[in-house]
Protein backbone atom coordinates (compact mmCIF):
# COMPACT_ATOMS: atom_id res chain seq x y z
CA UNK A 1 0.00 0.00 0.00
CA UNK A 2 1.57 3.32 -0.69
CA UNK A 3 0.86 6.82 0.13
CA UNK A 4 -1.73 7.35 -2.33
CA UNK A 5 -3.78 4.85 -1.68
CA UNK A 6 -3.95 5.96 2.13
CA UNK A 7 -5.06 9.20 0.85
CA UNK A 8 -7.69 7.99 -0.46
CA UNK A 9 -9.10 5.85 1.58
CA UNK A 10 -8.87 8.53 3.83
CA UNK A 11 -11.02 10.80 1.17
CA UNK A 12 -13.46 8.37 0.74
CA UNK A 13 -13.60 7.83 4.79
CA UNK A 14 -14.26 11.54 4.91
CA UNK A 15 -16.59 11.60 2.76
CA UNK A 16 -18.78 8.51 4.20
CA UNK A 17 -18.74 9.97 7.82
CA UNK A 18 -19.86 13.38 6.62
CA UNK A 19 -23.69 14.31 8.00
CA UNK A 20 -26.02 16.78 7.24
CA UNK A 21 -26.00 19.36 10.06
CA UNK A 22 -29.73 19.12 10.36
CA UNK A 23 -30.49 15.90 10.25
CA UNK A 24 -27.81 14.05 11.19
CA UNK A 25 -27.83 11.47 8.01
CA UNK A 26 -24.93 10.42 6.08
CA UNK A 27 -25.16 11.87 2.59
CA UNK A 28 -22.91 11.54 0.06
CA UNK A 29 -23.83 14.87 -0.97
CA UNK A 30 -23.87 18.36 1.52
CA UNK A 31 -24.41 21.73 0.60
CA UNK A 32 -22.18 24.05 2.78
CA UNK A 33 -24.38 27.24 4.12
CA UNK A 34 -23.38 29.89 6.69
CA UNK A 35 -26.24 29.53 9.29
CA UNK A 36 -28.70 32.59 9.54
CA UNK A 37 -29.15 31.80 13.58
CA UNK A 38 -25.96 31.21 14.43
CA UNK A 39 -23.25 32.05 11.89
CA UNK A 40 -21.44 28.81 11.85
CA UNK A 41 -20.48 27.28 8.91
CA UNK A 42 -23.38 24.16 8.32
CA UNK A 43 -23.30 21.38 5.81
CA UNK A 44 -26.55 20.34 4.76
CA UNK A 45 -27.81 17.84 2.74
CA UNK A 46 -29.47 18.99 -0.64
CA UNK A 47 -33.41 18.50 1.27
CA UNK A 48 -32.09 20.51 4.60
CA UNK A 49 -30.44 23.03 2.11
CA UNK A 50 -33.59 23.53 -0.14
CA UNK A 51 -36.07 23.61 2.95
CA UNK A 52 -33.81 25.90 4.25
CA UNK A 53 -33.73 24.36 7.54
CA UNK A 54 -31.68 24.87 10.91
CA UNK A 55 -30.52 22.51 13.55
CA UNK A 56 -32.70 21.86 16.01
CA UNK A 57 -30.44 22.66 18.42
CA UNK A 58 -29.69 25.98 16.95
CA UNK A 59 -33.05 27.00 17.17
CA UNK A 60 -33.39 26.36 20.62
CA UNK A 61 -30.15 27.73 21.48
CA UNK A 62 -31.38 30.90 19.88
CA UNK A 63 -35.24 31.44 21.08
CA UNK A 64 -33.33 30.97 25.00
CA UNK A 65 -30.82 34.01 24.57
CA UNK A 66 -31.91 37.13 24.09
CA UNK A 67 -28.36 38.25 22.67
CA UNK A 68 -28.56 36.50 19.70
CA UNK A 69 -32.08 37.43 19.19
CA UNK A 70 -34.43 35.51 21.27
CA UNK A 71 -37.59 34.04 20.08
CA UNK A 72 -38.58 36.37 17.79
CA UNK A 73 -35.55 35.25 15.70
CA UNK A 74 -36.61 32.07 15.35
CA UNK A 75 -40.42 32.55 15.14
CA UNK A 76 -40.97 31.54 12.28
CA UNK A 77 -38.77 28.47 12.21
CA UNK A 78 -41.13 27.02 15.36
CA UNK A 79 -43.95 28.04 13.51
CA UNK A 80 -43.68 26.36 10.15
CA UNK A 81 -41.13 23.73 11.99
CA UNK A 82 -38.30 24.11 9.82
CA UNK A 83 -35.93 21.93 11.55
CA UNK A 84 -35.80 17.98 11.09
CA UNK A 85 -36.90 16.28 14.77
CA UNK A 86 -39.85 16.08 17.29
CA UNK A 87 -41.49 19.60 17.79
CA UNK A 88 -40.30 22.11 19.71
CA UNK A 89 -42.03 22.18 23.26
CA UNK A 90 -42.34 25.65 25.21
CA UNK A 91 -40.28 24.27 28.44
CA UNK A 92 -37.19 23.83 25.82
CA UNK A 93 -37.38 27.75 24.57
CA UNK A 94 -38.99 29.64 27.46
CA UNK A 95 -36.38 30.53 30.56
CA UNK A 96 -36.71 28.81 33.74
ZN1 LIG B 1 -30.41 16.86 6.09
Amino acid sequence: MNLNTLETMELTTMRTDMKCAVCDKHKAQLKPRKSKLTGANLLLCVSCFEKKFEPRWAIIVVARSPKMGGLVAVRDYIRNHRYVGEKIRAEEILPR
